[in-house]
């Protein structure tokens, strides 16, 4: 399965939990892997608290220097690169009964690192072997 999620800032965090868990309704235990396809996005967990989701955009500004980067002179986002390479481009979670099992203060968060544009995630689920 694929989302596509629209971003609105340059770096943006996103709760996507809802999404992914529509999609794997079906799946009654197995592994689902969110995986962003892309160079300057990534996906992490975390408390999709609204202060923090601004702590999280702060703090992911402050990972790279803007500019003075060779890869600038192609298209002049490398902070971009770099910021998504930190963070990492999927997460697992285990899937119970037809439902993300997350901890209670755990959501999936995609982070845009060069937006705003629209990002294509993949769902994927492996399903356990009973
Ligand atoms: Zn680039």
């Amino acid at each position: 399965m694929e989302l596509r999620v629209s971003t609105e800032d340059r770096i943006d965090v996103v709760d996507v939990t809802d999404r992914v868990e529509a999609e794997i309704q079906s799946i009654e235990r197995g592994l689902c892997t969110v995986f962003v396809e892309h160079t300057t996005a990534a996906v992490s967990i975390n408390e999709a608290e609204p202060r923090l989701l601004e702590d999280v955009e702060a703090f992911v500004a402050e990972l790279s220097a803007p500019e003075g980067w060779r890869h600038d002179a192609l298209d002049g986002n490398a902070d971009a690169h770099l910021r998504s390479s930190v963070l990492g481009r999927d997460v697992s979670v285990p899937v119970r009964g037809g439902e993300l099992a997350l901890g209670t203060w755990q959501s999936i968060l995609l982070i845009e690192c060069d937006g705003p544009r629209e990002r294509s995630v993949s769902v994927t689920v492996t399903p356990s072997v009973e």
